[in-house]
């Protein structure tokens, strides 16, 4: 990690690239599209008519990028700019995260930018792990995949739960069981490719927060799909499957690498919000007089704006060291984690103080703080709750067993 906390002047256009937009177009649309709860494709088709909303763009911030910075950089202004349209654009990454993380290099050309379409002809991608009884425990998974060696098909059964952009996307990335007797072990990945009569979506949330994007049950009724669409290849499958059922270890060490990875993503989308909040919340008490003065002049305002800031300040620190680290595969503790865990709480607790600085009118819906506070506290729950963050932490700077 270098020593420079400044930003080099790539990372500042595209900051500055994304905070236009996001001050343009997002915050304008980001309380019609909250009340509508409906996943927004006039803003996504926006931001992909300036190549923000675009497989290209996620490899340019993902893969191309050598400092690690550019993803937390550019999801920070997304957030600020609204979190409900900023996980429009994010569930197809994650989509792609999933190809990514278990595809060979043709099936990620083949299907990511099936994710995301074109301008004008949009797609979106989802990416279905959890379970009606199974979130933080993913042993307990129940979906199966069995192979039909006959057809060269493998038919899916399960219902998968609280999916963004579940049963509206174009391409679904299905985690589900192939050998019940080997746990986590015997997970694989499949696509589901577009119109496929075996996948239908169930129950549409209602949601706290983030209401513009879309989460859905997602059901799969005897989903049959091609042999080519499990991710890696049956070779691959197999081979691991044999290792794991004689008892070889497997690559738990670089499976951790790649989940602590992905978790300074999420923290600087929760920083993203809370940044919002701070600024917002800033400016107010300057303006706002009560007993004839500016409310900032009084220390119990001024105090909380301080200790909003660093915060901040502090969870962007941990994003950043966690996206270094992640880049070059070098964590030690869990910092991934870390930063997710103190991101996701900085969100849920400088929202509130928002609200407590606007008083009255922080609990309306015509200011946006409230809209910003029921968004903020998605991040102690998906991708991670913060008690499985905990645990993570605690394994990984105890070497022991925490359960
Ligand atoms: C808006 C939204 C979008 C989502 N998008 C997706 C998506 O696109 N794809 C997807 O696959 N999933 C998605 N999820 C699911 C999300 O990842 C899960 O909700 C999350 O992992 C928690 O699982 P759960 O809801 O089943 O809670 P549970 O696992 O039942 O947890 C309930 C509570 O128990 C605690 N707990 C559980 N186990 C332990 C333990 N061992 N030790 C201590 N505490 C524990 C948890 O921290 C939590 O507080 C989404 C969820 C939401 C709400």
């Amino acid at each position: 990690m270098t020593n420079s906390f400044q930003l080099d002047e790539d990372l500042l256009q595209l900051q500055k690239w994304i905070h236009d937009f996001a001050e343009d177009v997002m915050r304008p649309a980001a309380e019609e599209w909250d009340e509508r709860e409906e996943f927004a494709w006039p803003i996504v088709e926006e931001a992909a008519q300036i190549g923000l909303y675009s497989w290209e763009f996620l490899a340019e911030i993902m893969m191309n990028d050598q400092t690690g910075l550019a993803s937390p950089v550019a999801l920070e202004e997304i957030f600020w700019g609204d979190a409900g349209l900023g996980m429009c654009f994010m569930g197809s990454g994650l989509a792609a995260a999933g190809i990514a993380a278990s595809g060979t290099p043709e099936q990620m050309l083949e299907w990511v930018p099936q994710c995301y379409g074109t301008p004008g002809d949009l797609a979106v991608g989802a990416f279905c792990a959890s379970e009606p009884d199974a979130g933080s425990d993913v042993g307990g998974y129940r979906a199966r995949a069995v192979y039909d060696e006959a057809n060269d098909e493998w038919v899916l059964n399960g219902t998968k739960a609280w999916i963004t952009n579940g049963g509206i996307a174009d391409i679904h990335v299905v985690v589900a069981v192939v050998d019940p007797s080997l746990g986590t072990k015997g997970h694989a990945s499949f696509i589901v490719p577009p119109n496929n009569p075996g996948l239908t979506m169930g129950q549409k949330y209602k949601k706290h927060g983030i209401k513009a994007s879309h989460t859905a049950e997602v059901v799969l009724d005897d989903c049959r799909i091609p042999g080519h669409c499990l991710l890696g290849g049956k070779e691959k499958l197999d081979e691991r499957l044999a290792r794991v059922r004689e008892g070889k270890p497997g690559n738990s060490q670089a499976a951790m690498q790649t989940f602590e990875a992905t978790r300074p993503a999420v923290a600087a989308q929760a920083i993203g919000i809370a940044r919002a909040a701070y600024e917002y919340s800033l400016e107010y008490a300057k303006e706002r007089h009560a007993f004839g003065r500016a409310i900032i002049q009084n220390q119990s305002i001024a105090f909380m704006l301080a200790d909003m800031a660093t915060e901040i300040d502090a969870a962007r620190l941990l994003t950043h060291r966690a996206a270094v680290l992640g880049k070059n595969r070098a964590f030690k503790n869990a910092e991934g984690s870390m930063a997710k865990l103190k991101a996701g709480r900085v969100a849920v607790h400088t929202t509130e103080r928002a609200i407590q600085i606007l008083g009255g009118y922080g609990y309306t819906r015509e200011y946006p703080v409230e809209r910003w506070h029921r968004d903020a506290k998605i991040f102690d729950i998906f991708e991670g709750t913060e008690q499985i963050q905990q645990l993570v932490i605690s394994r990984a700077i105890s070497g022991l067993r925490i359960e």
